[in-house]
């Protein structure tokens, strides 16, 4: 101990975790009603952590997307809508005990195709996506008691469209509650994270699903535009940017289609000057570290009283200092690899945008491995509100720095934003935070905790971050006919 400071450091051992719960074919068709088809066209998906190709995947056209639609409305009008809420339930239960018995393979194959830790796939996304599962499960047979009357009735077939970020957990988000609800699906995963939602295929099979209730469609933007503008489908179901977001918008308008958009964010996580100021400097560092910053709700700009700015800065560097970046299958790695190298392009770009334009950037010393796509963690200071890297989303281990005077300030500056997904107060008076998070404009809200996510509670944003909610009550309804939203 020197003036209180425990100086030891420990050199970890490398502990990745092993391979060899996964098998990945070389080739994989699109898995349309209850079998896999084979495609005409392939693409390759990677692996962003070493650039080796992990498999061969078919690309929909527009007769695979046919395909998947009509399976899709066979099942339903076959047996689907005739099961009973409680049979349902049962599928929803199988499924979910299934992911948690895969979880191993599941969270391998995840860290493999998206670059994220292990750390966080083994205990994030997979035992989310089967509480997802396990949640909708409860709610299949006792949708009369959702407070949507006893005639809300299921849409129809459904086509889902998930982005790159939270693959697995993104479908189990969209998947389980269109089930529960007795509707039926046309899935896409992203062009670079399609082997945990073909691996889900399998998991409809072992859980006996009915053939064509799940139809999972690999492929690229274009598999998703038609899948959108397909004349079977009736509602859509999206998570991805605002810019795809608004063409779907466009798309959909004027025709008979629901469609609920979980788009972008660039949340604020404001720390006031009586915040616990070690607590919140973890809070920062999982708001905006957690999944290298791939996060819809990421807190990518801090937001903090000029009172305590510069010493909370100098922690938040120490810390970041700590952080461990290199190969997600690793147990004790932090942070991992950028999903892709056009994802990598874009916040090289933002952070050359974040220099020309003023601020201050700064990164611990790390070494990055040489093949791959990896970006350290770095933070802005110096911030002002019309630079581009405090108005756009980054999508990155990217933080904006921005402070602030008065709280009235601090809720100003936090609002001004074309996004409203969430958002984070960090004060130690209750008062304080009550009054900041009625005039915050998000539509989640953490006091003193960040990026909490739990299937009961409903996620969503308002302005350009999207239309509707997931999750909850307000999530499953959306996937009923006929129901007021809130
Ligand atoms: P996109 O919005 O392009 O991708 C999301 C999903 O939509 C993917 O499955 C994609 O296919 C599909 N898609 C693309 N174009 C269309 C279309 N015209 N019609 C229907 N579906 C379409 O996001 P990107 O992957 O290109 O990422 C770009 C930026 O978006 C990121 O830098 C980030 O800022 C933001 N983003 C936000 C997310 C969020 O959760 N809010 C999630 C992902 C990205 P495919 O990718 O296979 O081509």
């Amino acid at each position: 101990m020197i003036n209180g400071e425990f100086l030891m450091t420990f050199e970890y051992a490398p502990a990745p975790e092993s391979r060899a719960s996964v098998s990945i074919k070389s080739k994989y068709g699109h898995y349309i009603g209850g079998k896999f088809v084979a495609g005409e066209k392939h693409f390759r998906t990677i692996n962003p952590a070493t650039e080796e190709v992990l498999s061969s995947i078919a690309l929909g056209g527009k007769k695979e997307v046919d395909a998947a639609v009509k399976a899709a409305k066979k099942a339903l009008d076959m047996n689907w809508s005739k099961l009973s809420g409680r049979e349902r339930g049962k599928y929803l239960f199988r499924i979910a005990r299934i992911l948690q018995e895969r979880a191993r393979e599941f969270a391998v194959l995840e860290s493999l195709d998206n670059g994220k830790p292990i750390r966080e796939s083994r205990d994030v996304d997979v035992p989310l996506a089967a509480a997802h599962f396990f949640y909708h499960a409860g709610w299949a047979d006792k949708l009369e008691f959702a407070g949507v009357g006893t005639n809300a009735k299921a849409h129809g077939v459904v086509g889902q469209i998930i982005p790159w970020n939270f693959p697995l957990l993104m479908l189990a988000w969209k998947v389980a509650p269109a089930l529960a609800t007795g509707n039926t699906v046309v899935l896409k995963p992203a062009e670079t994270t399609p082997l945990t939602a073909l691996l889900f295929a399998e998991v409809c099979e072992q859980a006996g699903l009915p053939a064509g209730v799940v139809n999972i469609l690999t492929g690229d933007g274009s598999t998703g535009a038609l899948i959108v503008n397909h004349p079977g489908i009736n509602k859509i179901a999206f998570t991805g940017s605002t810019e795809v977001g608004k063409i779907i918008a466009q798309s959909v308008a004027g025709t008979n289609k629901s469609v609920t958009l979980e788009l972008g964010g660039k949340a604020a996580n404001i720390v006031f000057e009586d915040a616990a100021i070690d607590e919140s400097v973890e809070g920062i560092v999982n708001g905006i570290f957690f999944n290298q910053g791939h996060v819809c709700c990421a807190g990518s700009r801090l937001v903090i009283q000029e009172s305590i700015s510069d010493e909370f800065i100098k922690k938040l560097q120490k810390r970041m200092e700590k952080i461990r970046i290199g190969d997600p299958l690793d147990k004790n790695t932090d942070l991992g690899a950028i999903n892709s190298r056009a994802q990598l392009e874009k916040i090289k770009d933002l952070s050359l945008a974040g220099d020309a334009e003023g601020a201050e950037r700064w990164s611990p010393k790390c070494a990055l491995p040489d093949k791959g796509f990896w970006f350290a963690p770095t933070i802005f200071t110096g911030v002002t509100q019309t630079h581009r890297i405090a108005r756009e989303e980054i999508f990155g281990p990217v933080l904006s720095v921005l402070t602030f005077r008065t709280p009235q300030e601090g809720i100003d500056k936090a609002n001004n934003t074309p996004f409203g997904l969430s958002a984070g107060i960090w004060s130690e008076k209750g008062s304080k935070v009550l009054w900041a998070s009625q005039k915050l404009k998000a539509g989640v809200i953490w006091s003193n905790t960040f990026n909490r996510f739990d299937p009961t509670s409903p996620f969503g944003g308002y302005k350009e971050s999207g239309w509707g909610r997931e999750g909850g009550r307000h999530g499953l309804t959306a996937y009923l006919k006929g129901v007021a939203h809130e």
